[in-house]
């Protein structure tokens, strides 16, 4: 919903109101019962438009703490050719394949000691030293 939506809504609503008290006195009951019905109605639709807006503004308060959240993240982060390693705490190793499809930063878990795994998107590889052929992931490990 555009702001000049509502401002259209709300100028419609403040020309009706000027349009009954202009001619309240040369207008029956009944057309200015039809008048209010339509500063209602008026009303009613702009007041809808600013609930949409609400909602749209959130929305986009939402969007830009995840994205702010993403670019901390990156900055807390570099790459070493295999992971991503917390700048802060080398121990701390991240899923390339989950940061390259969504800025998410999902831990890597050591399992059975020498193979490390993303819980959530199942990426795994080996330790430094523990399979023969592959990157070093981590020399601090
Ligand atoms: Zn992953």
């Amino acid at each position: 919903m555009e702001v000049t939506t509502i401002l259209g809504g709300l100028k419609t609503a403040i020309d009706i109101a000027k349009a009954l008290k202009d001619s309240s006195k040369s207008l029956k009951d009944a057309e200015i019962k039809m008048k209010l019905v339509e500063l209602m109605d008026a009303l009613a639709n702009a007041k809808q438009s600013v609930a949409t807006l609400k909602d749209d503004l959130l929305n986009k308060d939402q969007e830009i703490q995840k994205l702010k959240g993403l670019l901390e993240f990156k900055e807390q982060i570099t790459f070493n050719g295999l992971v991503y390693v917390d700048k802060q705490d080398s121990s701390v190793l991240y899923c390339p394949k989950c940061y390259g499809e969504s800025g998410q930063g999902n831990r890597l878990m050591i399992v059975d000691e020498a193979l490390l795994r993303c819980p959530v998107c199942d990426f795994r590889c080996w330790l430094p030293g523990e399979q023969p052929g592959r990157k070093v992931i981590h020399p601090g490990i």
